[in-house]
C-alpha cells in the first residue's frame, strides 16, 4: 500500500514517513504541491496526506486540482490551522479528513486506516460488460 506525504516541513515529513514505513506502508515524500501532484498523478497512490501551508500552492488548491483531474484517492489534510473556515474549505476542496497539528501519531494512523478501509469498499468503479 503506497502513501504520499505532501509536507514542506522536512523534519515532520521525514519522521511521519519513517513511522508509516514502520507500519508497513510504502511512502513517497513531496515537499511542495507540484511534486505532490506529480506523484499523485503518475503513481498508484492509495492515500495522500496533504499539508495546507505549502510553498507553491495551498493544500486546498492541490486537493481541488486532483479532484478536477478525476483522482479519487482519499486525501487527509494535515495542518496547523484550526479555524473552522479552513476545515470547511479543505473538505469542500475534496479532502476526506482533517487532522490539526500537533497531532497524535496513533490517531493519525487510525484515521489513515479508516480512510483506506472506506475507500477499499467503493474504490474502483466496476465496469461489467456481461452478455446482454
Ligand atoms: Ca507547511
Amino acid at each position: 500500500m503506497r502513501l504520499l506525504i505532501v509536507e514542506d516541513d522536512a523534519d515532520l515529513r521525514t519522521s511521519l514517513a519513517q513511522r508509516l514505513r514502520a507500519a508497513g506502508f510504502a511512502v513517497d515524500e513531496a515537499a511542495d504541491a507540484a511534486e505532490g501532484q506529480y506523484y499523485a498523478t503518475e503513481f498508484d497512490i492509495a492515500l495522500a496526506i496533504v499539508d495546507l501551508g505549502l510553498p507553491d500552492r495551498s493544500g486546498t488548491e492541490l486537493s481541488e486540482t486532483l479532484r478536477a483531474d478525476g483522482r479519487t484517492l482519499p486525501i487527509l489534510i494535515l495542518t496547523a490551522r484550526d479555524h473552522w473556515q479552513d476545515k470547511v474549505a479543505g473538505l469542500n476542496a475534496g479532502a476526506d479528513d482533517y487532522v490539526v497539528k500537533p497531532f497524535n501519531i496513533d490517531e493519525l494512523q487510525a484515521r489513515i486506516q479508516a480512510l483506506l478501509r472506506r475507500s477499499a469498499g467503493h474504490a474502483q468503479p466496476v465496469l461489467t460488460h456481461g452478455p446482454l
